[in-house]
């Protein structure tokens, strides 16, 4: 396959518009007082992004590392 083709193929199989990110698939799964326990995190800046995701996998919450930064600095596909 040549270059054109093969990039071509790399953003067809990219598109990933209409779903949510790792930290909104999780969010789905909390309870009312779980979700704004976790917004007043998001919007904690003495918390570090870091250290909130070790506690999410730590409780067995599937995000990833990047996932979280980017949901949390609203720049994730679900913001868009
Ligand atoms: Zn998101």
């Amino acid at each position: 396959m040549d270059l054109v083709s093969a990039l071509a193929e790399l953003r067809e199989n990219s598109i990933v518009t209409g779903f949510p990110c790792s930290v909104n698939t999780v969010w789905k799964t909390l309870n009312d007082k779980e979700r704004q326990a976790l917004e007043t995190v998001f919007a904690d800046s003495k918390v570090s992004t870091t250290s909130l995701y070790e506690l999410l996998i730590a409780n067995k919450y599937k995000v990833g590392k990047a996932s979280l930064y980017k949901h949390r600095a609203k720049k994730c596909r679900c913001f868009r």
